[in-house]
Order: structure tokens, then C-alpha cells, then sequence
């Protein structure tokens, strides 16, 4: 679980905060599916996560949740989280991701905030028990809630559009602990669900965004450094970059 450390004191040495998102995972072929027309197996992306109605369609919601289980198990970390895991250890970093895969822990990053959840996490909506459950099938009416046995009241661990995100605060907090010298890097994030340009704008210090590619959500004016690549192809030059600011 991510916690926020007492490095953050004012005269702590330079630190680095990254948010990642879909970009950074994009190259170990985890697809989004806003980029796919919004649609998995014909059904509509709303459908399959949407906090309002996810018990009138378990079984699809299940069913989308166990392909994107199963592609994450298949996935494997690219050159992108390998170098989070590598600056994790050379500069005090702390990771903040939209993403729900596991593979920056796989390229062995520890204490990543997964803002909108992880793949791996069931919840049940019966009792509140929050549990790990891996990357295994789930079978909805014969899997079971572990606390209270509820079948059709897990959902999974994942935040779904109309749900609360409670690491936003963890995020803000982030945001609000950062000094003029400490790094901001925002890697593969469209800006379309966070902030983006107003936290590259707010941070007192040296912002760098790497995105696939420019995007009105996002005016170059927003970041000192802009790196429009893919994430694994950009390491060498952020990493320079990092080394400037940070070493
Ligand atoms: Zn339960």
C-alpha cells in the first residue's frame, strides 16, 4: 500500500513523483479500450464498468474482467517500468499509476499507488471485504465473497466510471508535498480523466511530460520538458533529464 513518507520533510533531498497511465503499458500490448471505439466484444466499454448498474450485468462484467486478467498475465514489463524500477532505486520516487496492471511490480517497483485500483483485487459490495484474489477466473454463483459468501455481490477491485477513486486524495496529497526542487514526470496519460496540464502548471518544480503524442488536453505550455515518443523509447532522455535535476 502506498503511504507518504517522511522524505517529503523540506529538507529532504530532490525527489521524483511520476503518474504513469495507459501509455506506459501500451508497448507490453495492454490495450485500451477508449482507443478501440470503446467497445470489447460488442459490447460497450460503459457497460462492462460502470458503478451504476455492474450487479444487472455481472457476468459481463466478470467476463471483461477475466480477458483483462488474462492479458495482463500474459503481459510482460517493457523498458518503460523497467526504468521506474531502476530510478526507484536511485532517486526517493514516489509512483502514482492510473493503470490497474501489476507490471511495474513486475519490473520491481514497490509501493505503487494504483489510482483507479489493480486487476488482481475483488470487493465485495454485500459486506465491504476487500481481498487480493490474483489473476485467476472468477466464476460468477460459484465463487464467493471469503467474509460473508456472497456470490453476486463481488465486483472487481478496479474503480468503474460513476465510482469514487479514494487514492485521488493520495494524489493531492502528492501534489500538494512537492518543493520547487523535487521532479514531476507524467508518462503515457492523456489528461482526459486527470488534470494533467493544471498539475504540470501547479508543480514548484521541473515537470516533464512523455505522451505518444501532442494533444490540445495538454498545451506544451503546461510542462518544461515535452517528450512526445513512446515511454520505452524516451527512457535515455528522461533519464538525463532526471539525472540533472535530481542528482
Ligand atoms: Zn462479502
Amino acid at each position: 500500500m502506498f503511504t507518504m513518507k517522511g522524505e517529503w520533510a523540506n529538507d529532504a533531498p530532490p525527489q521524483l513523483m511520476i503518474l504513469s497511465g495507459a501509455g506506459l503499458s501500451a508497448e507490453s500490448g495492454i490495450r485500451t479500450f477508449r482507443d478501440a471505439g470503446g467497445l470489447w466484444e460488442g459490447h460497450d466499454i460503459d457497460t462492462v464498468c460502470n458503478f451504476d448498474n455492474w450487479r444487472d450485468n455481472l457476468e459481463l462484467v466478470h467476463g471483461f474482467y477475466q480477458a483483462r486478467r488474462e492479458a495482463a498475465a500474459k503481459a510482460d514489463p517493457n523498458p518503460a517500468h523497467d526504468a521506474v524500477a531502476r530510478w526507484q532505486t536511485r532517486w526517493p520516487t514516489h509512483i502514482l499509476t492510473q493503470n490497474v496492471d501489476d507490471l511495474l511490480e513486475r519490473a520491481g517497483c514497490t509501493d505503487v499507488c494504483h489510482l483507479h485500483g489493480r486487476l488482481q483485487d475483488m470487493r465485495c459490495y454485500d459486506c465491504d471485504y476487500e481481498w487480493e484474489h490474483g489473476l485467476g477466473p472468477w466464476t460468477v454463483d460459484q465463487d464467493a465473497c471469503p467474509d460473508c459468501g456472497s456470490t453476486r455481490g463481488v465486483k472487481p477491485g478496479v474503480v468503474f466510471f460513476g465510482e469514487m477513486a479514494p487514492e485521488y486524495r493520495t494524489l493531492q496529497r502528492a501534489m500538494d508535498s512537492l518543493r520547487p526542487r523535487d521532479v514531476l514526470l507524467v508518462v503515457g496519460t492523456s489528461g482526459q480523466v486527470l488534470p494533467v496540464a493544471r498539475m504540470g502548471l501547479e508543480a514548484p518544480g521541473p515537470t516533464i511530460l512523455n505522451n505518444l503524442e501532442p494533444s490540445d488536453v495538454i498545451p506544451d505550455r503546461c510542462f518544461d520538458h515535452t517528450l512526445y515518443r513512446p515511454a520505452g523509447e524516451a527512457v535515455a532522455e528522461v533519464e538525463a533529464l532526471l539525472a540533472r535535476y535530481l542528482d
